[in-house]
């Protein structure tokens, strides 16, 4: 006899169109019960897409009655108008406690997200926080790219132990950021992490309330690429006062940093826009070269209908300046590629703005 458990599984398998991931991690799948053989659940959609149930009831019900042992299955399609987010934990491995809230001082969370690796989300992260810190902002990074933490290394902090303070962890300090990695706390940073969905629920749970993190206007969370399951834990624990998309130009990478874009958008965390990052190669001599074309970061906005907050070149310094632990932003703060930063930085802040409450400075 199929489990709940199983059920859901099935039913991850369902894609919902447009929205670049399935019923199950969109939270749309409710009361799962399954007595001899029938199966009944509900699936929850807003007022705007009852097309849904044309679309999507035959190939649901198909997927549930593969499973073994299944005589029936009964799917209720109700329409809500704030439909789900926070149910969509249940599948993904909801963090047990519920919300861990905002951390006492810190004004906003801002993500950072992205699709796929290398489009140099964690260094976008890292000097999107240092050009806010320049322009006098109180500013943490988390770097909760738990499989891949780089914050240490593009920070220059690598090697750093927080020690514990009243028992919680001290951030490390590095260019006048508050920093938090996994990168710090594992045993051997070469060995890889494992983890899965509750113990990297409960490892996000710890960032935000075994971090002494003090006052902060903003705290820049680098996630991990793709809409695994520290994006969902992310939105579930806090309120996100917003999340910037880093993408690289080409139609392949663009078009899955929409998959996340739309991830994080389900679960109600607002877009403050898109960044094209490795836009374009200005050369010694002036000339841009498209080297990854260029325009996807702009595409992708203008269809999800968000802001799009800028574009980042390709350039050896930037690449160059994360090697060596001094982002550009702090290197070479009045080099065009700072400027690129510090225009991001005021896009980011603008945005905020329309989402929520505007930051305060120091
Ligand atoms: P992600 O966090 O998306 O995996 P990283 O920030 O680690 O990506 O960047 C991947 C690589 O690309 C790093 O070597 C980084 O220095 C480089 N990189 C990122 N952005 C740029 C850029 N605009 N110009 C040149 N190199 C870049």
């Amino acid at each position: 006899m199929a489990t709940a458990e199983q059920i859901l599984s099935a039913l991850r398998e369902i894609e919902v169109p447009d929205l670049g991931a399935d019923l199950v991690t969109l939270g749309m799948v409710q009361d799962v019960k399954s007595l001899h053989g029938i199966v009944t659940f509900t699936i929850v959609v807003k007022p705007g897409a009852t097309a849904l149930q044309g679309q999507l009831d035959a190939p649901v019900k198909a997927a549930v009655r593969a499973l073994p042992g299944i005589s029936d299955v009964a799917v209720h399609w109700l329409v809500k108008p704030e439909a789900r987010p926070a149910a969509a934990p249940a599948a993904k491995g909801t963090p047990p406690g519920g919300p861990a809230g905002l951390p006492a001082g810190v004004k906003h969370v801002i993500a950072v997200g992205s699709g796929k690796g290398g489009v140099g989300k964690s260094t976008v992260t890292a000097n999107l926080a240092l050009a806010l810190s320049a322009s006098g902002l109180r500013v943490g990074v988390l770097d909760a790219d738990i499989y891949g933490p780089s914050m240490p290394f593009l920070l220059g902090v690598t090697g750093e132990k927080p020690h514990v303070e009243n028992d919680k962890l001290v951030p490390i300090e590095a260019h006048g950021l508050k920093v938090m990695s996994m990168g710090f706390l594992l045993p051997d940073p070469d060995e890889p992490v494992v983890w899965r969905g509750p113990m990297l629920a409960g490892a996000m749970r710890q960032f935000f309330q075994d971090v002494s993190w003090g006052e902060l206007d903003c705290l820049l969370v680098d996630l991990p690429p793709g809409t695994g399951d520290v994006p969902l834990s992310l939105v579930q624990l806090v309120p996100v006062s917003g999340a910037v998309i880093v993408l690289t130009p080409q139609p392949v990478a663009a078009a899955i940093g929409t998959k996340t874009l739309r991830m994080l958008q389900a679960a109600k965390a607002p877009i403050l826009g898109v960044v094209e990052n490795m836009s374009h190669f200005v050369c010694g001599c002036g000339r841009e070269t498209d080297i990854f074309d260029r325009g996807g970061g702009r595409i992708v906005a203008e269809h999800a209908e968000v802001p799009f907050l800028g574009e980042i070149p390709l350039d050896p310094a930037i690449r160059a300046s994360g090697d060596r632990g001094i982002p550009v932003v702090v290197a070479e703060p009045d080099g065009a590629h700072a400027q690129a930063f510090h225009r991001l930085a005021t896009a980011v802040q603008e945005q905020l703005l329309h989402a929520s409450t505007p930051l305060s400075r120091r």
